[in-house]
């Protein structure tokens, strides 16, 4: 079962949604496919459909209008269904998905795809960090926002960036004690020298202002230039150790403190879902403080094949409201592309959009450079602490692999297996990147360096998959 549109558009975050609307009203036939069973991605995350609430923020107001939009201009959304492959279309007149879901078409065409997969967690590897009770920050903001559940009792919070406070604050509404939130960054003097991409800010500052007053409020200390450094406990954990970071984010010896605690929770950034623009074969560059390889792409957000665009925080990470305006570039973009618009009237919408463009990857640009972690932060594992997840690969068994010759990820992932599990190398992709240019005698504070140690390859399926998908999907072939 195939189906064919103008666009296909993946990923129904702000920048998806508002790429697919943006398309459609130009009369463009628009396919959006989404993983998750409801629409909204993870800014506009919505409440499961089987939940009864009355629960209804400004953001749910913003999505119930932007869905409306998407459904006037007759856009066909797929939710529930996870594209697990995107390849050229055999004649090389466009691009093709592979997608798996119940009731979704098991391949998509489509002569533009637009690429709006959002982010994920960014972990380090700290001594402890997996035992259970340590989280990433959007698992807890997902656990307190759409399941209504606590983490924990007794909770630290440890990272850098705003959204610690988003979700300290969400920690001590949901009747948590929030022991301390540990901001990485010194911030201090910093601050100042960014004063001027805060310019049209007003409605982030006032949430971030209404933040530190919950925290204030509920005596919470907020920590700048602190760290968790590691986590003990038997089978769970019980206590963390926390320090206070030099200017490059190491632990000052001597400044270590014990905190009894049953959750810690690591807000670290985000890292940008780039399986699909990677396995299309997108070139990328390496840039941390846009999270990491970000496809390359034009001004009209077309990455480097002709025809597939790249947009938010899946091209970079800066934020929902930079999301919206690529997004909205992106289908724009497409639909001049298709000829469903004409080009005077699409360069004077594109043009229109530039002065938000422009602000908001200021502010982005400023976020970036304040709140990226220091190489510090990726001294703290040790010869035992795991680094791939899902196959446990340890720090030790990477170091023997470099005793042993290795000199490049995929002839680490070869020997030890890193990054063949089922996570694909989401999660420890960058730390052994990293890692391994450290014990190549390397510099991972520079990308250029990090670079050179090559970059996880991407295979279909880039999720895991019943079998009987792939043979569903030879059939068809
Ligand atoms: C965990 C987390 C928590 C956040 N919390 C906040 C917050 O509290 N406040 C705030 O201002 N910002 C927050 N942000 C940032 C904000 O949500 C993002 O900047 C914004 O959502 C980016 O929009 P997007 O459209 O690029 O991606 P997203 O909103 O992340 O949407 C991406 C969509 O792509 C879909 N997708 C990805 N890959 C596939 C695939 N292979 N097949 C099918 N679908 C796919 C996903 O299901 C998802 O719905 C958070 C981000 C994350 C990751």
């Amino acid at each position: 079962m195939s189906e064919r549109a103008d666009v296909m558009v993946v990923g129904a975050g702000p920048a998806g949604l508002h790429a697919a609307a943006s398309a459609a009203q130009t009369g463009a036939s628009v396919i959006l496919v989404d993983g998750y069973p409801r629409p909204g991605g993870q800014y506009f995350k919505q409440l499961p459909a089987t939940f009864r609430t009355d629960v209804q923020d400004r953001h749910q107001a913003a999505l119930r209008g932007l869905l409306a939009q998407i459904d006037d201009a007759g856009v066909r959304v797929l939710s529930g269904a996870l594209v697990w492959g995107a390849f050229a279309a055999p004649d090389g007149a466009g691009w093709q998905l592979a997608v798996h879901g119940p009731g979704a078409p098991v391949r998509l065409e489509a002569r533009a795809l637009i690429l709006a997969t959002g982010a994920y967690d960014r972990p380090i590897a700290f001594p402890g960090w997996t035992l259970p009770g340590v989280m990433t920050a959007g698992a807890v903001q997902t656990l307190i926002k759409s399941q209504r559940v606590a983490p924990g009792r007794r909770v630290l919070l440890s990272g850098t960036g705003p959204l610690q406070l988003a979700v300290a604050a969400g920690l001590v509404h949901a009747g948590v004690e929030v022991v301390a939130v540990l901001e990485g960054a010194a911030l201090g003097a910093n601050l100042l020298r960014h004063a001027g991409a805060v310019v049209g800010q007003g409605a982030r500052l006032s949430e971030g202002w209404d933040y530190l007053r919950t925290l204030r409020s509920a005596h919470v200390p907020y920590r700048r230039g602190w760290s968790v450094v590691a986590v003990h406990g038997d089978g769970e954990v019980q206590e963390a150790v926390i320090a206070r970071l030099d200017a490059a984010w190491r632990p000052v010896p001597g400044s270590e403190e014990t905190v009894a605690v049953d959750t810690v929770v690591m807000g670290y950034g985000f890292l940008p879902s780039t399986e699909l623009t990677r396995l299309l074969g997108c070139a990328h560059d390496y840039l941390p403080e846009q999270g990491g390889y970000v496809p390359r792409r034009d001004a009209t957000m077309q990455t480097t094949l002709p025809g597939v665009y790249a947009a938010g925080d899946g091209a970079g990470i800066g934020g929902a409201e930079l999301s919206r305006i690529e997004g909205q570039i992106a289908g724009i973009a497409a639909a001049r592309q298709l000829g469903c618009l004409a080009e005077a009237e699409a360069s004077a919408r594109l043009a229109r959009l530039q002065p938000d463009l422009r602000r908001e990857r200021r502010f982005a640009r400023m976020l970036g450079q304040l709140f990226t972690p220091g190489p510090g932060l990726y001294g703290l594992a040790t010869d035992e602490t795991i680094i791939c997840r899902c196959e446990e690969v340890t720090l030790g068994q990477i170091r023997a692999a470099v005793a042993d010759g290795v000199g490049s990820v995929t002839e680490l992932k070869g020997l030890t297996r890193v990054g063949m599990g089922n996570c694909q190398a989401r999660i420890c992709g960058v730390l052994a990147t990293r890692l391994l240019t450290r014990e190549l005698g390397g510099d991972d504070a520079d990308p250029a360096q990090v670079a050179a140690a090559g970059q996880f390859s991407v295979r279909p399926p880039i999720h895991p998959l019943p079998l009987s998908v792939l043979a569903q999907a030879a059939d068809q072939a």
